[in-house]
């Protein structure tokens, strides 16, 4: 088996053991004779599997008792709808905070619902920081404040929680979820797209303190209802099984592995070195402010663009792939989720080194 490094911003990097244990798990899954994938997700043996991830993620994030975990599917952009649908609760008006195209389409998304208020904005400096937690207004009468805790396209990442005061605080949490400890009971909703940090794509987690459920707008279909997929334990209808039991078996590994303190130590040093290249030569550049830039996507440009070409071909011919920064912005993207190991910004920064010294 000849894996390669992968950088891509996701649907992303599994780690090879996970993917060793659904390699063995695929046609005979424990010995029943058939795959997960075959299986009713009413079956004892699924119940058993989609539990076990469940009790696993409360462990690794240490969700308390009173918010549901939800596994749905729809991706984080039916988040953008489902949230006001749910947390509007009969106001009119929300709090976002726009850091760059994530935050926009989550914003784009609550106008058709309510009156969107934005709290904090950091357009006019093209999207290069988060805002400070003194920059942030809220309006007297929103139902909630919502942020993006990580930009995966600009890689702009909140190295703080903001304080949304007496309204619930809700978080795009879809690029940098379980890449450190965080303080769940800080927020009404956090939601993710799995196929980031979590597993593959077609899952999405949704964590809901159990108070905000119930309150949904007049008109809004039972399948985007958080209450009704609470109440049947996110089996109301089919769920994605197969995507449920793989983000189980990385959440296995992740404990096998410390945890998430234990990763964001390792996510902290794999950046720094990135970083750290990139600031000392004149040949990279990223233009993120410091303390804003994101642990897990990290972009940066060539000073000729002429040769990004160049670079991503040669990159792929040393084996690390997917490095081609998002259409939107160009240049490059070095995507260094949980399952990218240190291994892997090590070759990139040994490439990037070299290939400076040729082109430099
Ligand atoms: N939010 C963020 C921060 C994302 O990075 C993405 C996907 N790149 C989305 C939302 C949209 O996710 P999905 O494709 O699962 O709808």
């Amino acid at each position: 088996m000849t894996r390669k490094f992968n950088f891509s911003a996701g649907p992303a990097a599994l780690p090879d053991e996970v993917l060793q244990q659904a390699q063995r798990d695929l046609c005979d899954w424990q010995g029943k004779g058939l795959s997960i994938m075959e299986m009713s997700h009413r079956s004892d043996e699924f119940v058993s599997v989609a539990q076990q991830a469940e009790q696993d993620l409360r462990d690794l994030m240490s969700i308390p008792d009173h918010y549901k975990v939800l596994f749905l599917q729809g991706g984080a952009s039916s988040q953008f709808a489902m949230l006001p649908m749910n947390l509007l609760r009969g106001k009119q008006t929300a709090d976002y905070i726009n850091t760059g195209i994530w935050s926009k389409k989550a914003i784009a998304e609550a106008s058709r619902y309510c009156t969107v208020n934005i709290a904090a904005t950091t357009e006019a400096e093209h999207f290069l920081r988060a805002p400070t937690p003194a920059e942030i207004q809220l309006s007297p009468d929103a139902a909630y404040l919502h942020y993006t805790s990580n930009e995966t396209i600009g890689g702009v990442e909140f190295n703080y929680i903001p304080d949304s005061g007496s309204v619930p605080l809700i978080v795009d949490m879809s690029s940098d979820i379980l890449s450190g400890p965080i303080d769940v009971s800080r927020f009404g909703v956090i939601y993710a797209g799995a196929q980031k940090n979590i597993g593959p794509a077609g899952l999405t987690v949704v964590i809901v303190r159990e108070d905000l459920l119930g309150h949904t707008l007049a008109g809004t279909p039972t399948m985007y209802d958080y209450k009704v997929h609470a109440e049947g334990e996110s089996m109301h209808n089919t769920p994605p099984t197969f995507a449920w039991y793989l983000s189980g078996l990385v959440f296995d590994w992740l404990k096998r592995q410390g945890g998430v303190a234990a990763m964001a130590e390792v996510n902290q040093r794999k950046a720094a070195k990135l970083y750290a290249a990139i600031d000392r030569s004149d040949f990279y550049a990223n233009p993120v402010a410091i303390d804003s830039r994101s642990g897990m996507n990290v972009p940066f440009t060539l000073a000729d663009a002429a040769l990004d070409k160049l670079f991503l071909q040669q990159a792929e011919a040393a084996g690390l792939l997917n490095l081609k920064g998002h259409r939107s912005v160009g240049g490059m993207r070095a995507s260094i989720y949980n399952a990218v190991p240190e291994a892997a910004v090590d070759a990139l920064l040994t490439f990037m080194s070299e290939f400076e010294t040729q082109h430099g």
